[in-house]
């Protein structure tokens, strides 16, 4: 597993392996992980012949014990050569299921092994349940009162005392510095996480109990480089489902700013977008992550520092698009541009997990300016 890890890394990791010049140490690495999988392979097999040897052996052993002893019977005339001859029948039969019990053995170790890793996966409780009822799409008021959230129980809370509404409808922007947890309380608003105290509402509802399809269909979620999968623009957008219609594509794509750049393609919305998406620049990446978020009309749209990897244009391009999703959409954007934050209904500036600045955008954006965020917080 560990050498598989590492091959999945290398491939992933490829250009950066290629720039930085790692090929050979991680080659290195690679070899010791293969060499291990192919001692462990030959050690695990040496038992197994071990055992099969000793099955053989065991057959030949009781075939020359009843012949030895059925021959000095017959010498003695207290058996027939007959007798003998069905003795080393009887015995083969008697053995045979035995050394088949054996050879066998490694496929029913394997086997126990793998009921045990199944049962495990099996009792691994369901994150969501599934609702039983369609419920309606809600407005897309999004509320945090988060008493404490820590990924590790034993570790200091990542998130204290969050207590903050958005929406529904406009742009809101979360500012703070590096490890100040703006993508885990994006995380949170996604419901990938729940807090261990407090709640993340979605229209006052507790965001826990909705199903992950419904999570996915109501809060659209776009990663920072816009990750797309092998297929057509067409497949991604519609999230590679059969049931999304063609005209609902189309939509999510104007909204996003998609449409355009698309249909100028020779071959529409059936162009391959390559692996990961890099057919595409990253700023027609994210607008296509965007359309695939939006589809099915999402009243919450949360985004993790799209502008991270955009130009001046790409920037001013995607600030245009979210103030129009903005309209009647909550977009929630971990940001620090200051072109999205010119643009935003309302600033919420965390600093260590807290909440220290927040409002409307021309309250917070005075004190952000000139200042880093540490000041604002102090
Ligand atoms: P930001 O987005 O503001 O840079 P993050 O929310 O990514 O901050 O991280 C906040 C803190 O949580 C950091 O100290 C980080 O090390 C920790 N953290 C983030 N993700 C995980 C994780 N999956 N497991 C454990 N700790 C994590």
């Amino acid at each position: 597993m560990r050498r598989d890890r590492l091959l999945n890394e290398i491939v992933l990791g490829r250009a950066v392996m290629k720039s930085t010049a790692m090929a050979n140490p991680l080659q290195t690495m690679w070899e010791q992980g293969q060499a291990a999988s192919v001692r462990s392979s030959i050690s695990r097999g040496r038992l197994a012949d071990g055992s099969m040897n000793a099955a053989a052996s065991l057959g030949v052993i009781a075939t020359i014990a009843l012949t030895s002893v059925g021959a000095v019977a017959i010498l003695d005339l207290k058996m027939t050569v007959g007798t003998l001859v069905a003795a080393n029948l009887l015995s083969g039969r008697l053995i045979a299921p035995l050394s088949q019990l054996i050879s066998s053995w490694r496929a029913l170790a394997g086997l126990r092994d793998s009921a045990k890793r199944l049962s495990a996966i099996l009792a691994e409780a369901d994150d969501r349940r599934a609702h039983a009822i369609d419920l309606p799409t809600p407005q897309g008021r999004v509320q945090f009162e988060v008493t404490s959230f820590a990924y590790d129980p034993a570790a200091a809370p990542v998130l204290k005392s969050i207590s903050v509404r958005f929406g529904p409808g406009g742009l809101h922007a979360i500012v703070g510095p590096n490890g100040s947890g703006k993508t885990t309380l994006l995380k949170l608003a996604h419901g990938l996480y729940a807090p261990a105290q407090g709640w993340v509402l979605l229209d006052d509802a507790d965001l826990a109990q909705f199903s992950r399809d419904q999570v996915a269909a109501w809060i659209g979620y776009v990663p920072q480089d816009g990750f797309l999968f092998s297929g057509t623009v067409r497949e991604n957008i519609a999230r590679f489902s059969d049931s999304v219609a063609d005209a609902e594509i189309v939509a999510a794509s104007q909204k996003a700013g998609v449409h355009g750049f698309v249909s100028d393609l020779p071959d529409g919305y059936e162009t391959q977008v390559g692996e990961g998406g890099g057919r595409f620049s990253t700023g027609q990446r994210q607008r296509i992550a965007i359309a695939r978020a939006l589809v099915g009309n999402s009243p919450v749209l949360l985004l993790d520092e799209p502008t991270s990897n955009l130009d001046r244009e790409a920037e001013e391009e995607l600030r245009k698009h979210l103030c129009e999703i903005a309209r009647n959409c909550t977009v929630i954007v971990v940001t620090h541009s200051p072109a999205l934050l010119q643009a935003s209904d309302s600033i919420t500036v965390l600093v260590q997990g807290a909440i220290v600045l927040a409002g409307r955008a021309e309250q917070v954006l005075p004190r952000l300016m000139g200042s880093n965020v540490r000041q604002v917080g102090t």
